[in-house]
């Protein structure tokens, strides 16, 4: 199997290439050059086995330079159980008739994105070893919350990694900010950065295409890698828990393999729902691809006008992973979509650089729409849903899991579609206490710090405080930095000692 750029097609590079090098040198995306084939057979024979188990049977499609013993290494190291706080890794949960939520947080650091950073540091040192013999990788990171600190956490005390992350200085949650700034390892370091998410982002993908700093680095035997979803290495372990969660339900008796379910996803970076649209394409039977959006609604409009228009006013939310206005995975998307045209997706992305925006052809979105529905929440029904869901269900959804619930209630209230779906849930509640809280006690939150807001929830709704969570109180805060987004390459530099 190998992989290509979005941007340039004649590209061709292994897997492990594509990991360890984390992004095109023209700033392209890596995608698989053919998609694997999952018969219905082959799907069924994975409902017996245990989360490792259907992992390895699914990335073994994609990694085919890995050998059967590096990714026994990789897996069994990345989804080892005492690191989950659920013997299924990723459990799917039902809720009310075909109602299930796929409960993606338990992993150390309790949001969906350790799903992919605890295996990603596993697949960057195999990949390394095969491409990059020797030199250390620099892991650079933007983060909108949760990335960065499971980055943080897989990449610590890595041999021949260091890793740097930047958030937004206003656009984190206490706790999210609390679990980065008092990272341990001797190979991390954390920055907040005078900006947004999106301004974060840019800037990294600059400082990784940069020739200068790239030169600088090669003299210290040093290369950039990425962690973000740009990275091949963090997709590829999300198409995983879209399997395991379709063979939840066949073992759940929700479905027959074979029927057909909905998923839904809430979406930032568009690197989760991408993942289901890869799971789509290799045979399992999704129906509908329900994209869920808060107030920052760029994507409800693209995938309803076909028009992609980052110019309007960002909103910061209740849900701050979901605060993003440059969707970079929808680029793979787009590439997949229109027959691996990369002249069009090179000249879209093009225009989304120089004016922040571009149209697609009515028959790109009318292809895109037989396979994507998109709706978006507003901050008030965030709240509303969380209070409802707790109050009918007994369960405790987080903010950005609450877009989602409200995004599927209105999907079946206005197309009737209601076979049996899996709606991804994506952090623990602890991590918003404050926001949960108030939306469970109608809008009254106490004024406490932040753990006494923790404390506070679990007396309220009885749901188990995560460990990691909890353990947080009695670490020293290592990091302090705040920067002006201009200023992130020489931050790089100084905190690399260059
Ligand atoms: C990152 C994140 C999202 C968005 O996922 P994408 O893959 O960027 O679309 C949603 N919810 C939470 C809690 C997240 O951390």
């Amino acid at each position: 199997m190998l992989y290509t750029s979005t941007r340039d097609k004649s590209i061709k590079v292994t897997a492990a290439q594509a990991i360890a090098q984390g992004i095109s040198e023209e700033g392209g995306l890596f995608v698989p050059c053919e998609i694997p084939h999952f018969s219905i057979e082959k799907i069924s024979s994975m409902v017996s086995m245990s989360y490792i188990e259907r992992a390895k049977i699914v990335l073994k499609e994609f990694l085919t330079d890995f050998t059967d013993e590096e990714l026994d290494y990789c897996v069994n190291g990345a989804y080892a159980a005492e690191k989950f706080s659920s013997e299924k890794i990723a459990p799917t949960v039902n809720i009310d008739g075909n109602k299930n939520i796929l409960e993606l947080w338990h992993g150390p650091t309790c949001a969906f994105k350790d799903m992919a950073l605890q295996l990603l540091p596993y697949l960057m040192t195999v990949s390394a070893k095969k491409t990059a013999d020797g030199k250390t990788i620099v892991i650079l990171v933007a983060t909108s919350g949760d990335t960065g600190k499971a980055a943080l956490e897989g990449f610590k005390d890595v041999d021949h990694t260091k890793i740097l992350v930047f958030y937004p200085v206003d656009g984190v949650s206490p706790m999210q900010k609390l679990q980065m700034t008092t990272q341990e390892g001797e190979n991390v370091a954390v920055c907040a950065i005078n900006g947004n998410f999106d301004d974060a982002q840019s800037a990294v993908k600059s400082i990784f295409t940069n020739g200068e700093i790239k030169d600088e680095l090669a003299k210290k035997n040093m290369m950039f890698s990425s962690a973000n979803s740009i990275n091949w290495g963090r997709l590829v372990p999300q198409i995983v828990y879209y399997f395991s969660a379709y063979c939840d339900l066949i073992e759940m008796g929700k479905i027959n393999a074979g029927d057909e379910m909905n998923v839904v996803v809430p979406t930032g970076n568009f690197g989760n729902i991408l993942a289901g649209y890869y799971a789509k394409m290799m045979g399992l039977p999704i129906k509908t691809l329900v994209c869920a959006s808060n107030s920052n609604n760029v994507l409800t409009d693209f995938l309803t006008t076909g028009t992609y228009n980052k110019n309007r006013d960002f909103y910061t939310t209740t849900s701050p992973s979901m605060d993003i206005l440059i969707s970079s995975n929808l680029e793979r998307l787009l590439y997949h979509m229109s027959g691996e045209d990369d002249k069009l997706v090179s000249n879209l992305m093009n225009q989304l650089a120089e004016n922040g925006k571009y149209s697609i052809s009515d028959k790109l979105l009318a292809d895109i729409q037989g396979i994507f529905s998109a709706g978006y929440t507003s901050e008030d029904s965030v709240d509303e849903t969380i209070k409802a869901h707790f109050d009918k269900y007994k369960y405790l959804c987080d903010t950005h899991t609450a877009v989602a619930v409200k995004v599927y209630d209105e999907y079946v209230n206005e197309t009737g579609d209601d076979i049996p779906t899996v709606i991804d849930s994506t952090a623990s509640p602890y991590k918003f206490s404050a926001s949960v809280l108030s939306a469970v006690l109608g809008g009254n939150a106490p004024e406490l710090d932040e753990f006494e807001m923790v404390g506070e929830l679990n007396k309220v709704t009885g749901a188990d405080i995560p460990k990691p969570l909890a353990s947080l109180k009695d670490k020293k805060v290592r990091f302090e930095n705040v920067c002006n987004k201009e200023d992130m390459s020489q931050m790089v530099f100084k905190l690399l000692d260059l």
